[in-house]
């Protein structure tokens, strides 16, 4: 058991579940057409990518037509506001996020910022949490986007959506989420929550990287500023020839996400709440970090106080484990989202994220639990 390696990290990537890649390895060879081209192996690819449309959006409950695909969910949150800011430019306009938004929309706020858009940032609360009245209050009549992500990366928090989405659509104010983490976990309903802009990603839900998804309301007729120009792909709104392979593997694991959605939800979450409790009996000056009730099935974030995580996860060589979002550790800052929820110094220090997933077996939680309670015990003494 001890010479297994376990993968821990399914909140920064899942492996493609083999329907996933069986359905799409035709679309590179036999079935290779170009879906633009107007002749018998375009229009395979067509279809295929008309049916991945329907895959999507019957998880999310909008119309096919409402699917815009893109690389993956960086470039969906940059085309959401970007587009929205570019295409309804006015003087004194700004935009509502919150303090915890994943990087794809923080650095997007601060190049819009730079270029003269006032950017309102909304505090989440000690759980990280934002709470609908914050929001309420940041919008003014100079607003033209909110945006709130469903769930956290790093600490798994689940968003108010639904209430934060009633209070847009009275405000008549456009309502963006990055949906990357709570898509194919947790129940997510475009018209049900008021959202007009959305944004997912394939390899969270064990689909293929690379390919990611703007949910947009087609029934608003929003307009955005195209942030790739050429053929005028996808109604105008992302040019560039459809991947479709990427788009096969996508919907696919859409359509598996939704057959085993609530299963999955079951068993992760019996297995989350088995890690929290032991890391926080077990062992002690542990904090959970994020809701305990209001969190993903998926996650734990842990702060083994006085381990700092670099050199916890260096003494855990076979788990796969983030000290946070896989793409800030690329920069090794300290956590934004840990820093906005007001956790103290040593606490985002030393805090440890725990991604469960389809494969994660009740062995794989013994082992871990144990292993990490040794290490953290040893590494104190
Ligand atoms: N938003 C969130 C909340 C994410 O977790 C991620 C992936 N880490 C992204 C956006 C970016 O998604 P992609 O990797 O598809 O660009």
């Amino acid at each position: 058991m001890s010479d297994k390696f376990i993968y821990m990290d399914y909140n920064a990537a899942t492996p493609a579940d083999s329907e996933v890649v069986q359905a799409m390895l035709p679309y590179f060879s036999e079935k290779f057409g170009n879906a633009a081209s107007k002749h018998h192996f375009g229009n395979a690819a067509s279809a295929a990518i008309d049916h991945s449309r329907k895959q999507i959006s019957e998880l999310i409950h909008c119309s096919p037509k409402d699917i815009v695909f893109t690389s993956g969910a960086t470039e969906s949150n940059n085309l959401a506001l970007k587009g929205v800011v570019e295409y309804y430019y006015k003087e004194n306009i700004n935009i509502v996020t919150t303090e915890i938004e994943h990087s794809s929309v923080l650095d997007v706020c601060k190049s819009l910022n730079a270029s003269g858009v006032t950017v309102k940032y909304v505090k989440p609360d000690e759980y990280g949490i934002v709470r609908p009245e914050d929001v309420e209050k940041a919008i003014d009549g100079n607003t033209i986007l909110v945006s709130v992500m469903t769930a956290n990366n790093e600490i798994g928090t689940i968003q108010p959506i639904p209430e934060i989405g009633q209070i847009c659509k009275f405000k008549n104010v456009l309502f963006h989420t990055d949906a990357v983490q709570a898509f194919g976990k947790i129940p997510v309903d475009v018209n049900e929550y008021n959202i007009d802009l959305m944004s997912i990603s394939a390899h969270k839900i064990y689909g293929p990287k690379g390919i990611g998804a703007l949910y947009i309301n087609s029934s608003k007729k929003i307009r955005l500023a195209e942030q790739i120009n050429g053929g005028g792909h996808e109604q105008g709104f992302r040019s560039g020839t459809l991947n479709t392979p990427g788009i096969v593997g996508f919907g696919k694991a859409a359509e598996i996400a939704s057959s085993r959605m609530y299963s999955d939800f079951q068993k992760e979450i019996v297995q989350r709440d088995i890690l929290i409790e032991n890391f926080l009996n077990r062992i002690s000056f542990t904090y959970l970090n994020g809701s305990k009730e209001k969190r993903l099935p998926n996650n734990v974030n842990i702060s083994f106080e006085g381990v700092e995580s670099g050199v916890l996860l260096s003494n855990l060589k076979n788990i796969a484990l983030s000290t946070g979002s896989a793409c800030s550790s690329a920069t090794l800052q300290p956590s934004h989202v840990l820093k906005a929820i007001g956790k103290s110094e040593s606490q985002v220090k030393s805090a440890i994220r725990f991604g469960i997933g389809r494969e994660t077996t009740n062995e794989d939680i013994n082992y871990v639990i144990n292993k990490v309670t040794e290490v953290v015990n040893k590494l104190r003494n």
